[in-house]
């Protein structure tokens, strides 16, 4: 199914790609759906091993080699979680590995290797890259950091020192978002999942919350309020 029109010389270049491609694909660690020839779908191939690898943070198609232990790791979270006595900082990285090829190369979008998108989302200061983009990363310049969740849905405030969602904006007090979670000790200025202020003014996974409530417990676990 072609969703727009190409030209001979375009659809030869495709297939020399197909080519070139096809057989990294197939040594794939993921399975590739055999029904579909890759030619058939353009927008498939452009995405090559879109969504297939990656670890269980993020799917990326690269690796990144970290500069504080020069080791190879899928991930920042994949490299704290085997490392006991530093984190890695995410602005440090400089080279990834392209998953399909393996040519290890300075962080950017596509591989200047073989072509592929290392990563539909990517942050060139945070050397973030996801090919789920259904978690509508953007990067907020205040912040630092990537976020989840949409720009558009997102408002940051100087005095809580982060981003709310938007309906929070001209209706909360403001707290330090730079704590953890009660329940699950996450630090929650850089947690992936949704939050909110309790009425005390403690912050608190949403996820965390309903657990909580569940088991019967309506008092913030911080201050008891
Ligand atoms: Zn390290
Ligand atoms: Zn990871
Ligand atoms: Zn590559
Ligand atoms: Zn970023
Ligand atoms: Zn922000
Ligand atoms: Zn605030
Ligand atoms: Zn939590
Ligand atoms: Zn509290």
């Amino acid at each position: 199914m072609f969703s727009f029109q190409i030209g001979r010389s375009e659809s030869k270049f495709i297939e020399n790609i197909v080519d070139a491609i096809s057989g990294h694909v197939n040594k794939a660690k993921y399975p590739v759906h055999e029904e579909k020839s890759p030619k058939q779908n353009v927008v498939e191939l452009l995405g090559v091993g879109k969504m297939h690898y990656g670890c269980k943070h993020y799917r990326s198609r690269c690796k990144i080699r970290t500069p504080c232990c020069n080791k190879i790791y899928s991930c920042r979270y994949c490299h704290n979680e085997a490392t006991s006595n530093h984190e890695l900082i995410r602005y440090e990285v400089q080279q990834v590995i392209c998953s399909i090829c393996d040519k290890e190369q300075p962080a950017a979008q596509v591989c200047t290797n073989c072509g592929v998108c290392m990563g539909e989302y990517y942050c060139n200061i945070c050397k973030l890259y996801d090919d789920d983009t259904t978690k509508q990363q953007f990067h907020c310049h205040q912040c630092g950091i990537c976020r989840l969740g949409g720009r558009e849905n997102y408002s940051h405030c100087k005095k809580c020192g982060g981003c709310l969602e938007n309906f929070l904006r001209d209706n909360h007090t403001c707290v330090n978002l730079r704590q953890d979670c009660p329940i699950c000790d996450e630090f929650l200025f850089e947690s992936m999942k949704e939050f909110k202020p309790m009425n005390c003014g403690h912050i608190i996974h949403v996820e965390c919350y309903d657990k909580m409530v569940k088991c019967g417990i309506t008092i913030c676990p911080v201050c008891s309020k």
